[in-house]
């Protein structure tokens, strides 16, 4: 089914809505962090269903010695969107963060931009939601208990979006800075889950489910070794998204079964670059549709190897368009250039030096 056009319109005067980080904070609040990631899964979820509709290209990368800049468009034919994205290890270092971004969305049939949207807090909770989308087709059945290494940025997000999406109860958390795992260990009293700050890596996966690593390091990485994963456990990657940055060791991804988002993308990009180029994979797609099956066992071993895909971001930014007009969290933005006379456009320029 084609997807419908976007009922917010540029306005007459050629505006167009802006989600500013303060907007997207309030939007948030409102909607509350959960729902919000809840909603988000939804939309990722149904868009992974009809996948065939979407453009779909590898993002494109500029990188340098401390980071990598990215693009990352996408259209279902409808509608046209991007997201614009660094990841800058030694950020943190620095004051900064390790991952910014911003997204538009825009009208394939005019191409006219619909909304500009700051996706910093987006793709926080886009990268939260889509690995909630791909659990719950590969996690153990009755999983209670995720062990989170990585307590940065993404680390609550991820925590709230696996308890509220798959039950998760306890989180067991685990950082190289203990400052980090103070410090979500903070943000998530109060929220229902059992926080257990653990002093290394193999006490935070002992006894998990599920087992997320959420490090940012500008290297082909070990955060796991292969005596770290048990049988029946599910590995969310979401680290290891660049050429030279990985989290895992590969005899672990020799002993798992592999999901990822799409393979021409992931093969560069995640931790399956340590792979031959023909290593078996799964696009965590035709899974959420049946064509494949997802976990099968207790004793499979599964592992998301997520990098982020453009049609994540779109479908965030879809969601958050939709929730505008219920509450109005958006100012207009004057970006594109509307003369009364569409090919007078050096006219407007000359009015307005009389203005
Ligand atoms: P961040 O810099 O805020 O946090 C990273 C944390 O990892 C820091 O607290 C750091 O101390 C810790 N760390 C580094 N090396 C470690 C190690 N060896 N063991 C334990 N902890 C270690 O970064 P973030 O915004 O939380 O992002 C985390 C990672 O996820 C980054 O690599 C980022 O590029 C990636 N990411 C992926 C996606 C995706 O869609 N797959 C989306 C967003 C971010």
């Amino acid at each position: 089914m084609k997807a419908k056009p976007m009922s917010l319109k540029p306005s007459p005067m050629a505006m167009v809505p802006f989600i500013s980080v303060d907007n997207m904070m309030k939007l948030v609040n409102r909607v509350g962090v959960a729902d919000m990631i809840a909603g988000i899964a939804a939309e990722i979820e149904a868009d992974f269903k009809r996948w065939p509709e979407f453009d779909k290209t590898p993002r494109v990368p500029a990188h340098s010695d401390e980071g990598v800049i990215e693009l990352m468009p996408t259209s279902d034919g409808v509608t046209y969107g991007f997201k614009y994205v660094n990841g800058h290890p030694a950020n943190m270092a620095r004051g900064y963060q390790t991952v910014t971004a911003f997204g538009l969305l825009a009208r394939v049939d005019t191409g006219y931009p619909i909304m500009l949207s700051e996706m910093t807090v987006l793709t926080a909770l886009r990268t939260a939601a889509t690995s909630v989308v791909a659990a719950k087709y590969l996690a153990p059945q009755g999983a209670k208990t995720m062990a989170l290494i990585g307590n940065g940025a993404q680390c609550e997000f991820q925590s709230l979006a696996f308890h509220k999406v798959l039950g998760i109860d306890t989180v067991q958390l685990y950082d190289i800075d203990p400052a980090a795992t103070a410090k979500a260990a903070k943000n998530l009293a109060d929220t229902g889950l059992t926080v257990v700050p653990c002093t290394s890596a193999q006490a935070a996966v002992t006894g998990a489910d599920i087992i997320t690593t959420c490090t940012a390091d500008k290297q082909y990485a070990t955060i796991l070794t292969d005596n770290m994963v048990g049988a029946g456990q599910h590995i969310n990657a979401i680290g290891g998204d660049c050429p030279g940055k990985t989290e895992l060791h590969r005899d672990i991804l020799l002993r798992s079964d592999i999901f990822v988002e799409y393979p021409p993308q992931t093969r560069i990009e995640g931790e399956i670059q340590q792979l031959d180029p023909d290593h078996p994979v799964t696009e965590l797609w035709t899974v959420i549709t049946g064509q494949n099956q997802g976990r099968r066992d207790s004793r499979q071993i599964t592992l998301f190897d997520s990098v982020g895909f453009a049609t994540e971001d779109f479908s965030a930014l879809r969601y958050v368009h939709g929730l505008l007009q219920d509450h109005g969290t958006f100012e207009d933005l004057d970006m594109i250039a509307d003369p009364d006379d569409p090919r007078d456009l050096f006219g407007m320029v000359q009015r307005a030096k009389g203005a």
